[in-house]
Protein backbone atom coordinates (compact mmCIF):
# COMPACT_ATOMS: atom_id res chain seq x y z
CA UNK A 1 0.00 0.00 0.00
CA UNK A 2 2.77 2.50 -0.54
CA UNK A 3 1.54 4.45 -3.46
CA UNK A 4 -1.85 4.65 -1.96
CA UNK A 5 -0.92 5.43 1.90
CA UNK A 6 1.70 8.05 -0.03
CA UNK A 7 -1.37 9.78 -1.70
CA UNK A 8 -3.93 9.73 1.27
CA UNK A 9 -1.46 11.10 3.47
CA UNK A 10 -0.87 13.92 1.09
CA UNK A 11 -4.65 14.25 0.72
CA UNK A 12 -5.41 13.95 4.41
CA UNK A 13 -2.51 14.50 6.50
CA UNK A 14 -2.61 11.40 8.53
CA UNK A 15 -1.58 8.11 7.70
CA UNK A 16 -4.27 5.53 6.31
CA UNK A 17 -5.62 2.18 8.26
CA UNK A 18 -5.65 0.14 4.82
CA UNK A 19 -6.64 -0.24 1.17
CA UNK A 20 -9.51 -2.03 -0.34
CA UNK A 21 -10.06 -2.64 -3.37
CA UNK A 22 -13.61 -3.63 -5.26
CA UNK A 23 -13.73 -5.02 -9.38
CA UNK A 24 -15.79 -3.68 -12.49
CA UNK A 25 -17.30 -6.72 -14.20
CA UNK A 26 -18.38 -7.81 -17.45
CA UNK A 27 -21.94 -9.91 -17.72
CA UNK A 28 -21.43 -12.53 -19.71
CA UNK A 29 -25.39 -13.28 -19.98
CA UNK A 30 -28.21 -12.05 -18.48
CA UNK A 31 -28.82 -8.50 -19.56
CA UNK A 32 -31.72 -6.83 -18.01
CA UNK A 33 -32.44 -9.72 -15.68
CA UNK A 34 -31.97 -8.94 -12.30
CA UNK A 35 -34.42 -6.28 -12.17
CA UNK A 36 -37.15 -8.90 -13.57
CA UNK A 37 -36.17 -11.12 -10.68
CA UNK A 38 -33.59 -13.66 -13.30
CA UNK A 39 -30.60 -15.00 -13.78
CA UNK A 40 -26.59 -13.34 -14.21
CA UNK A 41 -23.93 -14.54 -14.97
CA UNK A 42 -21.10 -11.86 -14.98
CA UNK A 43 -17.42 -12.33 -14.31
CA UNK A 44 -15.25 -10.00 -12.09
CA UNK A 45 -12.25 -7.73 -14.25
CA UNK A 46 -8.67 -7.25 -13.19
CA UNK A 47 -9.69 -3.36 -13.27
CA UNK A 48 -10.49 -2.26 -9.36
CA UNK A 49 -11.14 0.70 -8.26
CA UNK A 50 -9.34 0.86 -4.65
CA UNK A 51 -10.20 2.89 -1.66
CA UNK A 52 -7.86 3.66 1.27
CA UNK A 53 -9.11 4.75 4.36
CA UNK A 54 -9.06 5.97 8.17
CA UNK A 55 -11.93 6.47 10.63
CA UNK A 56 -12.75 9.63 11.62
CA UNK A 57 -13.98 9.83 15.28
CA UNK A 58 -16.23 13.65 14.38
CA UNK A 59 -18.86 12.13 12.42
CA UNK A 60 -17.40 13.62 9.04
CA UNK A 61 -16.35 12.39 5.49
CA UNK A 62 -13.47 13.92 4.01
CA UNK A 63 -13.83 12.11 -0.05
CA UNK A 64 -11.09 12.82 -2.59
CA UNK A 65 -10.60 10.68 -5.82
CA UNK A 66 -7.52 10.77 -8.28
CA UNK A 67 -10.34 10.86 -11.43
CA UNK A 68 -12.68 13.26 -8.85
CA UNK A 69 -11.47 16.65 -10.20
CA UNK A 70 -8.73 17.44 -7.74
CA UNK A 71 -11.53 18.88 -5.04
CA UNK A 72 -11.71 17.18 -1.67
CA UNK A 73 -15.33 16.76 -0.57
CA UNK A 74 -16.14 17.24 2.90
CA UNK A 75 -19.52 15.90 4.39
CA UNK A 76 -21.36 15.51 7.85
CA UNK A 77 -22.91 12.03 7.86
CA UNK A 78 -26.06 13.17 10.23
CA UNK A 79 -26.45 15.61 6.94
CA UNK A 80 -26.44 13.01 4.30
CA UNK A 81 -29.79 12.73 2.83
CA UNK A 82 -30.49 11.58 -1.03
CA UNK A 83 -30.54 14.85 -3.59
CA UNK A 84 -27.75 16.51 -1.51
CA UNK A 85 -24.64 15.17 -2.93
CA UNK A 86 -25.09 15.48 -6.57
CA UNK A 87 -20.92 15.06 -7.71
CA UNK A 88 -19.00 11.55 -8.26
CA UNK A 89 -19.05 11.88 -4.33
CA UNK A 90 -22.84 10.56 -3.92
CA UNK A 91 -21.51 7.09 -4.57
CA UNK A 92 -19.01 6.37 -1.83
CA UNK A 93 -21.39 8.85 0.72
CA UNK A 94 -24.82 7.14 -0.67
CA UNK A 95 -22.79 3.70 1.12
CA UNK A 96 -22.24 5.64 4.22
CA UNK A 97 -25.95 6.62 4.08
CA UNK A 98 -26.93 3.47 3.42
CA UNK A 99 -25.18 1.60 6.18
CA UNK A 100 -26.23 4.29 8.81
CA UNK A 101 -29.75 3.96 7.49
CA UNK A 102 -30.17 0.15 8.00
CA UNK A 103 -29.10 1.03 11.39
CA UNK A 104 -24.97 -0.31 11.13
CA UNK A 105 -22.54 1.74 13.76
CA UNK A 106 -20.38 3.47 10.84
CA UNK A 107 -18.80 6.82 11.52
CA UNK A 108 -16.70 9.23 9.73
CA UNK A 109 -13.92 8.90 7.78
CA UNK A 110 -11.30 9.92 5.25
CA UNK A 111 -11.06 8.46 1.85
CA UNK A 112 -8.46 8.41 -0.75
CA UNK A 113 -10.12 6.67 -4.06
CA UNK A 114 -8.13 5.58 -7.16
CA UNK A 115 -9.19 3.53 -10.22
CA UNK A 116 -8.20 1.84 -13.57
CA UNK A 117 -11.68 0.73 -14.30
CA UNK A 118 -12.82 2.68 -16.98
CA UNK A 119 -15.83 4.69 -15.87
CA UNK A 120 -19.07 4.81 -17.88
CA UNK A 121 -17.65 1.99 -20.50
CA UNK A 122 -20.42 -0.22 -19.25
CA UNK A 123 -18.01 -2.06 -17.19
CA UNK A 124 -19.89 -0.76 -13.52
CA UNK A 125 -17.37 1.35 -11.95
CA UNK A 126 -20.06 2.90 -10.08
CA UNK A 127 -20.25 -0.52 -8.33
CA UNK A 128 -16.74 -0.76 -7.85
CA UNK A 129 -16.57 2.46 -6.20
CA UNK A 130 -19.58 1.32 -3.83
CA UNK A 131 -18.39 -2.34 -3.41
CA UNK A 132 -14.91 -0.56 -1.89
CA UNK A 133 -16.37 1.67 -0.16
CA UNK A 134 -18.24 -1.04 1.87
CA UNK A 135 -15.65 -3.35 2.07
CA UNK A 136 -13.28 -0.53 4.30
CA UNK A 137 -16.14 0.78 6.50
CA UNK A 138 -17.37 -3.03 7.31
CA UNK A 139 -13.43 -3.53 8.56
CA UNK A 140 -13.23 -0.19 9.84
CA UNK A 141 -16.37 -0.29 11.80
CA UNK A 142 -16.40 -3.87 12.53
CA UNK A 143 -19.72 -3.83 11.09
CA UNK A 144 -19.32 -7.72 10.73
CA UNK A 145 -21.50 -7.69 7.64
CA UNK A 146 -21.05 -10.57 4.71
CA UNK A 147 -20.14 -9.88 0.85
CA UNK A 148 -24.11 -10.20 -0.03
CA UNK A 149 -25.01 -8.16 2.50
CA UNK A 150 -22.93 -4.92 1.69
CA UNK A 151 -23.60 -5.43 -2.16
CA UNK A 152 -27.35 -5.06 -1.27
CA UNK A 153 -26.44 -1.87 0.62
CA UNK A 154 -23.81 -0.64 -2.36
CA UNK A 155 -27.26 -1.23 -4.27
CA UNK A 156 -29.32 1.09 -1.88
CA UNK A 157 -26.91 3.85 -2.15
CA UNK A 158 -27.22 3.95 -6.12
CA UNK A 159 -30.87 3.39 -6.21
CA UNK A 160 -32.05 5.60 -3.13
CA UNK A 161 -29.00 8.14 -2.90
CA UNK A 162 -27.73 8.57 -6.16
CA UNK A 163 -30.81 8.01 -7.87
CA UNK A 164 -30.04 5.37 -10.55
CA UNK A 165 -32.69 2.41 -10.89
CA UNK A 166 -30.00 -0.30 -11.37
CA UNK A 167 -30.69 -3.88 -10.33
CA UNK A 168 -28.62 -5.73 -8.09
CA UNK A 169 -26.11 -7.58 -10.17
CA UNK A 170 -23.34 -5.08 -10.25
CA UNK A 171 -22.62 -4.87 -7.28
CA UNK A 172 -23.12 -8.83 -6.37
CA UNK A 173 -20.15 -8.99 -9.37
CA UNK A 174 -18.25 -6.59 -7.29
CA UNK A 175 -18.45 -7.72 -3.69
CA UNK A 176 -18.58 -11.43 -4.26
CA UNK A 177 -17.05 -12.77 -7.26
CA UNK A 178 -13.89 -15.35 -7.02
CA UNK A 179 -11.02 -15.79 -9.50
CA UNK A 180 -11.68 -18.19 -11.94
CA UNK A 181 -15.39 -18.31 -12.03
CA UNK A 182 -18.38 -16.46 -13.06
CA UNK A 183 -21.26 -15.84 -10.98
CA UNK A 184 -24.03 -17.36 -11.68
CA UNK A 185 -27.06 -15.25 -9.69
CA UNK A 186 -30.46 -15.65 -9.01
CA UNK A 187 -31.34 -12.10 -8.90
CA UNK A 188 -34.51 -12.73 -6.88
CA UNK A 189 -33.09 -15.27 -3.75
CA UNK A 190 -29.66 -14.07 -3.80
CA UNK A 191 -28.45 -17.44 -4.45
CA UNK A 192 -24.84 -17.60 -6.01
CA UNK A 193 -22.77 -20.21 -7.28
CA UNK A 194 -19.16 -20.23 -8.52
CA UNK A 195 -18.68 -21.76 -12.05
CA UNK A 196 -15.46 -22.69 -12.80
CA UNK A 197 -14.57 -20.46 -16.30
CA UNK A 198 -11.17 -21.81 -16.96
CA UNK A 199 -10.37 -19.80 -20.56
CA UNK A 200 -6.62 -20.59 -20.95
CA UNK A 201 -7.47 -24.28 -20.76
CA UNK A 202 -9.79 -24.14 -23.10
CA UNK A 203 -7.73 -22.06 -25.75
CA UNK A 204 -9.87 -19.26 -25.52
CA UNK A 205 -9.90 -15.10 -24.70
CA UNK A 206 -12.82 -13.20 -23.65
CA UNK A 207 -11.92 -9.50 -25.27
CA UNK A 208 -13.75 -6.43 -24.09
CA UNK A 209 -14.22 -4.11 -26.58
CA UNK A 210 -15.33 -0.37 -25.01
CA UNK A 211 -16.77 1.50 -27.44
CA UNK A 212 -15.84 4.62 -25.89
CA UNK A 213 -19.55 5.47 -26.49
CA UNK A 214 -20.82 6.81 -23.11
CA UNK A 215 -23.82 5.18 -22.11
CA UNK A 216 -25.59 7.49 -19.40
CA UNK A 217 -28.09 5.31 -17.44
CA UNK A 218 -29.49 8.47 -15.51
CA UNK A 219 -31.09 9.41 -18.65
CA UNK A 220 -34.34 7.64 -17.93
CA UNK A 221 -34.03 5.26 -21.03
CA UNK A 222 -33.51 2.43 -18.27
CA UNK A 223 -36.22 3.29 -15.86
CA UNK A 224 -38.55 3.22 -18.59
CA UNK A 225 -37.59 -0.06 -19.95
CA UNK A 226 -37.50 -0.94 -16.45
CA UNK A 227 -40.98 0.22 -15.86
CA UNK A 228 -42.06 -1.48 -19.10
CA UNK A 229 -41.00 -4.93 -17.74
CA UNK A 230 -42.81 -3.90 -14.29
CA UNK A 231 -46.31 -2.74 -16.19
CA UNK A 232 -46.08 -6.18 -18.30
CA UNK A 233 -45.56 -8.63 -14.89
CA UNK A 234 -48.63 -6.49 -13.66
CA UNK A 235 -51.04 -6.95 -16.54
CA UNK A 236 -50.42 -10.46 -16.87
CA UNK A 237 -50.41 -11.00 -13.11
CA UNK A 238 -47.19 -12.15 -12.13
CA UNK A 239 -45.33 -11.04 -9.41
CA UNK A 240 -41.88 -10.22 -11.83
CA UNK A 241 -41.57 -11.39 -15.46
CA UNK A 242 -38.85 -14.69 -14.35
CA UNK A 243 -42.43 -16.46 -13.05
CA UNK A 244 -43.36 -16.09 -16.99
CA UNK A 245 -42.40 -20.02 -17.91
CA UNK A 246 -40.62 -19.92 -21.44
CA UNK A 247 -43.15 -22.42 -22.32
CA UNK A 248 -46.06 -19.71 -21.57
CA UNK A 249 -44.39 -17.09 -23.36
CA UNK A 250 -46.28 -17.29 -26.62
CA UNK A 251 -49.98 -16.94 -25.04
CA UNK A 252 -48.80 -14.26 -22.47
CA UNK A 253 -47.53 -12.35 -25.45
CA UNK A 254 -51.10 -12.29 -27.27
CA UNK A 255 -52.39 -10.89 -23.92
CA UNK A 256 -50.31 -7.90 -23.80
CA UNK A 257 -50.11 -4.10 -25.71
CA UNK A 258 -47.63 -4.73 -28.87
CA UNK A 259 -44.98 -2.42 -26.76
CA UNK A 260 -44.51 -4.29 -24.38
CA UNK A 261 -44.49 -7.82 -26.25
CA UNK A 262 -40.34 -7.46 -27.37
CA UNK A 263 -39.36 -6.54 -23.95
CA UNK A 264 -41.01 -9.93 -22.32
CA UNK A 265 -40.08 -11.71 -25.25
CA UNK A 266 -35.76 -10.31 -24.45
CA UNK A 267 -36.56 -11.31 -20.51
CA UNK A 268 -37.87 -14.78 -20.46
CA UNK A 269 -35.41 -15.75 -23.67
CA UNK A 270 -32.43 -14.07 -21.95
CA UNK A 271 -32.98 -16.35 -18.70
CA UNK A 272 -33.16 -19.21 -20.78
CA UNK A 273 -29.88 -17.80 -22.27
CA UNK A 274 -27.82 -17.85 -18.48
CA UNK A 275 -29.26 -21.03 -17.83
CA UNK A 276 -28.05 -22.90 -21.20
CA UNK A 277 -24.46 -20.70 -20.99
CA UNK A 278 -23.96 -22.10 -16.74
CA UNK A 279 -24.67 -25.78 -18.26
CA UNK A 280 -22.06 -25.43 -21.21
CA UNK A 281 -19.82 -23.76 -18.45
CA UNK A 282 -20.31 -26.50 -16.37
CA UNK A 283 -19.78 -29.48 -18.61
CA UNK A 284 -16.92 -27.40 -19.65
CA UNK A 285 -17.25 -27.07 -22.91
CA UNK A 286 -16.78 -22.97 -22.86
CA UNK A 287 -16.41 -22.98 -26.70
CA UNK A 288 -20.59 -23.66 -26.79
CA UNK A 289 -20.94 -20.33 -24.77
CA UNK A 290 -20.48 -18.06 -28.08
CA UNK A 291 -23.74 -18.37 -30.10
CA UNK A 292 -25.45 -17.99 -26.90
CA UNK A 293 -23.79 -14.71 -26.49
CA UNK A 294 -24.70 -13.67 -29.86
CA UNK A 295 -28.21 -14.52 -29.53
CA UNK A 296 -28.25 -12.67 -26.50
CA UNK A 297 -27.02 -9.74 -28.53
CA UNK A 298 -29.49 -10.23 -31.47
CA UNK A 299 -32.37 -10.25 -29.16
CA UNK A 300 -30.83 -6.65 -26.79
CA UNK A 301 -31.00 -5.01 -30.55
CA UNK A 302 -34.41 -6.37 -32.13
CA UNK A 303 -36.04 -6.96 -28.52
CA UNK A 304 -34.75 -4.77 -25.90
CA UNK A 305 -33.85 -2.42 -28.33
CA UNK A 306 -30.60 -1.08 -25.79
CA UNK A 307 -27.52 -1.64 -28.44
CA UNK A 308 -26.51 1.66 -30.92
CA UNK A 309 -24.59 1.31 -34.12
CA UNK A 310 -21.10 1.11 -32.18
CA UNK A 311 -22.04 -2.15 -30.32
CA UNK A 312 -23.64 -3.30 -33.07
CA UNK A 313 -20.81 -2.96 -35.58
CA UNK A 314 -18.25 -4.49 -32.86
CA UNK A 315 -20.16 -7.47 -32.20
CA UNK A 316 -20.67 -8.01 -36.20
CA UNK A 317 -17.26 -7.39 -37.02
CA UNK A 318 -16.03 -9.54 -34.45
CA UNK A 319 -17.88 -13.06 -35.29
CA UNK A 320 -17.41 -12.16 -38.94
CA UNK A 321 -13.22 -11.73 -38.18
CA UNK A 322 -13.78 -15.70 -36.08
CA UNK A 323 -14.71 -14.82 -32.82
CA UNK A 324 -17.21 -17.58 -31.53
CA UNK A 325 -20.00 -15.17 -30.51
CA UNK A 326 -20.21 -11.90 -28.97
CA UNK A 327 -22.33 -9.20 -27.39
CA UNK A 328 -23.12 -6.11 -25.52
CA UNK A 329 -22.82 -6.17 -22.29
CA UNK A 330 -23.93 -3.45 -19.39
CA UNK A 331 -27.30 -1.38 -19.53
CA UNK A 332 -26.96 -0.79 -22.92
CA UNK A 333 -27.07 2.40 -25.09
CA UNK A 334 -23.00 2.58 -25.38
CA UNK A 335 -20.59 0.98 -23.58
CA UNK A 336 -18.42 -2.20 -24.35
CA UNK A 337 -18.77 -5.14 -25.94
CA UNK A 338 -17.44 -8.82 -25.01
CA UNK A 339 -16.08 -11.60 -27.70
CA UNK A 340 -15.13 -14.94 -27.05
CA UNK A 341 -12.45 -15.70 -29.21
CA UNK A 342 -10.11 -18.45 -29.79
CA UNK A 343 -6.44 -17.57 -28.10
CA UNK A 344 -4.43 -16.82 -31.71
CA UNK A 345 -7.00 -15.05 -32.78
CA UNK A 346 -7.29 -12.20 -30.40
CA UNK A 347 -5.12 -9.89 -32.60
CA UNK A 348 -6.74 -10.51 -35.48
CA UNK A 349 -10.57 -9.76 -34.49
CA UNK A 350 -9.22 -7.03 -32.79
CA UNK A 351 -7.64 -5.24 -35.66
CA UNK A 352 -11.27 -6.21 -37.54
CA UNK A 353 -13.16 -4.10 -35.28
CA UNK A 354 -10.79 -1.30 -35.18
CA UNK A 355 -10.79 -1.32 -39.02
CA UNK A 356 -14.76 -1.49 -39.04
CA UNK A 357 -14.92 1.43 -36.70
CA UNK A 358 -12.46 3.66 -38.60
CA UNK A 359 -14.51 2.30 -41.80
CA UNK A 360 -17.63 3.57 -40.12
CA UNK A 361 -15.70 6.76 -38.95
CA UNK A 362 -16.39 6.08 -35.63
CA UNK A 363 -13.92 7.12 -32.95
CA UNK A 364 -11.21 3.76 -31.79
CA UNK A 365 -12.84 1.46 -29.50
CA UNK A 366 -10.14 0.03 -26.75
CA UNK A 367 -10.03 -3.66 -26.29
CA UNK A 368 -8.22 -5.56 -23.93
CA UNK A 369 -8.48 -9.66 -22.52
CA UNK A 370 -9.83 -10.35 -19.63
CA UNK A 371 -9.60 -12.95 -16.91
CA UNK A 372 -12.30 -13.95 -14.34
CA UNK A 373 -10.73 -12.11 -10.95
CA UNK A 374 -11.43 -11.68 -7.48
CA UNK A 375 -14.43 -9.51 -5.72
CA UNK A 376 -14.32 -7.42 -3.21
CA UNK A 377 -11.22 -7.24 -0.28
CA UNK A 378 -8.42 -5.86 1.66
CA UNK A 379 -5.19 -5.56 -0.51
CA UNK A 380 -3.15 -3.16 2.09
P1 LIG B 1 -20.30 2.56 -15.09
O1 LIG B 1 -20.72 2.05 -13.76
O2 LIG B 1 -20.75 1.69 -16.22
O3 LIG B 1 -18.84 2.88 -15.20
P2 LIG B 1 -21.97 4.75 -14.27
O4 LIG B 1 -22.55 5.92 -15.00
O5 LIG B 1 -22.89 3.84 -13.56
O6 LIG B 1 -21.06 3.95 -15.31
O7 LIG B 1 -20.91 5.27 -13.20
C1 LIG B 1 -19.92 6.18 -13.57
C2 LIG B 1 -19.84 7.28 -12.53
O8 LIG B 1 -19.35 6.74 -11.30
C3 LIG B 1 -18.87 8.38 -12.88
O9 LIG B 1 -19.48 9.38 -13.67
C4 LIG B 1 -18.47 8.91 -11.50
O10 LIG B 1 -19.45 9.78 -11.00
C5 LIG B 1 -18.52 7.66 -10.64
N1 LIG B 1 -17.19 7.05 -10.50
C6 LIG B 1 -16.84 5.80 -10.86
N2 LIG B 1 -15.52 5.55 -10.55
C7 LIG B 1 -15.05 6.69 -9.99
C8 LIG B 1 -13.76 7.09 -9.45
N3 LIG B 1 -12.72 6.28 -9.45
N4 LIG B 1 -13.66 8.34 -8.97
C9 LIG B 1 -14.71 9.19 -8.96
N5 LIG B 1 -15.92 8.86 -9.44
C10 LIG B 1 -16.12 7.65 -9.95
MG1 LIG C 1 -22.72 1.83 -13.08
Amino acid sequence: MIDEATEFEAVHGVRPSGVWAAPGRVNLIGEHTDYNHGFVLPIALPHTTRVTARRREDGRLRLFSAQGGGTITELALDGLEPGVVTSWAGYPAGVFWALAEAGHAVGGADLYVDSDVPSGAGLSSSAALECATAAALNDLYDLGLSAPELAVLAQRAENAFVGVPCGVMDQMASSCCTDGTALFLDARTLEQRHVPFDLAAAGLRLLVIDTRVKHDLGDGAYAALRAGCERAAELLGLPALRDLAAADLGPALDRLPGELRPLVRHVVTENGRVLEAVDHLVRGDLAALGPVLTAGHASLRDDFRVSCAETDLAVEAAVAAGALGARMTGGGFGGSVIALVGAEQVAEVSAAVTAAFRAAGFAAPVAFTAVPSAGARKVG
